[in-house]
């Protein structure tokens, strides 16, 4: 089975997310199943500069772009993964005027004004792609609203070519706050006619949304968790697309994400100050306890709870609820905290401030740093995370495996990860999760984790356990894409 992996960004030439990590480690995972992926992605300027060598071509062609002809440039090299037995290509196209910039959608906080245009070039050239690479695909795997034109171009313009007749089209709904929605006139820019701009196609009041276009002409759409794939059909997590995906619901399917097991393993960790497994876990973690509050400035007390936060600092990732919880927790409990992430910068100025008036308690780093990030994994106790919504979410799996126990929204991909603890649950939890995304059930259920933490230590071990005992791995989740491709591959032959 060949499959076309259509993406806005690849890890590690170009990243904003996780959509990026995503796109490397399905196809591989893919491979490993016996697939043949092949990845097709832009040539923004960060991919030369990766240090990864591409190769020319020596392919160009022309695509329509509204009223312009705009030259397309192949560049090609293979996926760098040192674990992959077999070798996946990544084609790069490039088109200096709308990729050679600083930022992939956006510079300074503004999105490109001409991100419609520029996603429109590249869904048209991984169509033109398909046949000027002769590449016979039998797959076309888009994502996000930035490949979302893609299926109505295999629909509405390519279906009736030889070269396109056989191919299904798979959308992948990462995160749907983000739908890629512009005014009405930038349809002049799609080529496709105005008959397309109705509200069961291209149109979403009175404007074009790339997104909804990708999830109404794609054959089969999933998302990154089956709670997810329920709760983007309600009106509260919907974004206004919850008619839309009711409509699709028979052909939308929840995958979970996977984790890669040779980036996040306690046991061959080469960041964290040991490594551990499930055997040493109780006596080895707690050095990495000490080493992380060490580095970070706190007490280097080893019976204080050391609460973890890694994450974008945005509305979604619930990171105003956890600063209106510390002052609580640590005046009357002595409760550590530390907090690594940046973004929104009201945020970030009132984590800054906890950490500046609780200096033994809260500690603080505004950056993007991998290293700090595994070593938060192996030192904190608990890990916070309480996402108003989560498509997946990756942190709290990586906690389990990590033996740190997450406290999570029940929400998205972190309900269908974490098991909470209650009556029923005690031989399988893998930690805590609150139901309203507010103050008040957040603190309710840190007392919880806190007072097994305190009081039940043989619980918390046996939670710490049950989730390094879990198993994420993207050969799970890629046979069940597998699965779903063959459910619409079956059906084009009848
Ligand atoms: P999202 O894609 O919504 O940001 P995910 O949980 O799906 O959230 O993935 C985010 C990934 O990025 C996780 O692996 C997380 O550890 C990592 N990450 C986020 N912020 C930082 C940071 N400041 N430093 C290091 N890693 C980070």
């Amino acid at each position: 089975m060949k499959i076309l992996f259509a993406c806005s960004e690849i890890a590690p030439f170009s990243q904003t997310g996780g959509l990026a990590d995503v796109c490397a480690a399905l196809p591989s995972a893919l491979a490993e199943a016996g697939c043949e992926p092949i990845i097709i992605s832009p040539a923004y300027r960060s991919v030369f500069n990766s240090g990864i060598p591409l190769k020319k071509t020596g392919i160009s062609f022309s695509v329509p772009v509204g009223e312009k002809i705009v030259e397309a440039t192949l560049w090609k090299c293979l996926l760098p993964r040192e674990s992959l037995h077999v070798k996946i290509p990544v084609y790069f196209i490039q088109q200096d005027a709308y990729f050679d910039r600083d930022g992939l959608y956006s510079e300074n906080g503004w999105d490109y004004q001409d991100n419609c245009e520029r996603f429109v070039f590249f869904s048209r050239a991984v169509m033109e792609s398909i046949a000027a690479l002769n590449l016979k695909v039998d797959v076309l795997h888009t994502n996000d609203w930035q490949t979302g034109l893609i299926p109505a171009y295999l629909q509405i313009l390519y279906k009736d070519k030889e070269e396109y007749k056989d191919i299904i089209s798979i959308h992948t709904i990462h995160n749907l706050a983000y739908q890629g929605i512009f005014w009405h006139w930038d349809m002049l820019l799609t080529g496709i006619g105005w008959e397309h701009f109705t509200f069961d196609k291209m149109e979403f009041y009175g404007k074009l949304n790339l997104m909804k276009t990708g999830v109404m002409y794609a054959d089969g759409v999933t998302t990154v968790s089956p709670r997810y794939a329920m709760e983007i059909q309600s009106p509260i997590f919907g974004c206004g697309m919850e008619s839309v995906l009711q409509y699709r619901s028979p052909m939308l399917r929840g995958i979970l994400n996977g984790v890669c097991d040779k980036q996040w393993n306690p046991a061959t960790d080469r960041y964290t100050e040991v490594q551990y497994d499930s055997e040493t876990v109780f006596e080895k973690k707690p050095l990495c306890k000490q080493a992380l509050q060490k580095e970070l400035g706190l007490p280097d007390q080893p019976a204080v709870p050391l609460f973890g936060v890694i994450s974008r600092f945005a509305h979604q990732k619930g990171i105003d609820l956890i600063a209106d919880v510390i002052p609580l927790w640590v005046e009357k409990h002595g409760v550590q905290f530390c907090l690594l992430g940046q973004g929104d910068r009201t945020l970030e100025g009132r984590i800054a401030d906890l950490a500046s008036r609780y200096p033994y308690n809260v500690a603080a780093r505004f950056e993007f740093s991998d290293a700090l990030a595994h070593k938060i994994e192996a030192g904190s106790d608990i890990f916070l995370m309480p996402s108003r919504y989560e498509p997946c979410g990756l942190n709290q799996m990586y906690s389990q495996l990590y033996g740190t126990i997450p406290l999570v929204h029940d929400t998205g991909g972190l309900a269908d990860t974490v098991v909470d603890l209650n009556d029923e649950t005690t031989e399988t939890a893998t930690g805590f999760s609150f139901f309203a995304d507010n103050v008040h059930d957040l603190n309710t259920t840190i007392w919880r984790a806190l007072n097994v933490y305190w009081n039940k230590k043989d619980v918390w071990q046996q939670i710490m356990l049950n989730g390094m005992r879990q198993n994420w791995s993207w050969s799970k989740s890629a046979a069940q894409y597998i699965r779903f491709y063959e459910k619409f591959l079956s059906g084009r032959k009848d």
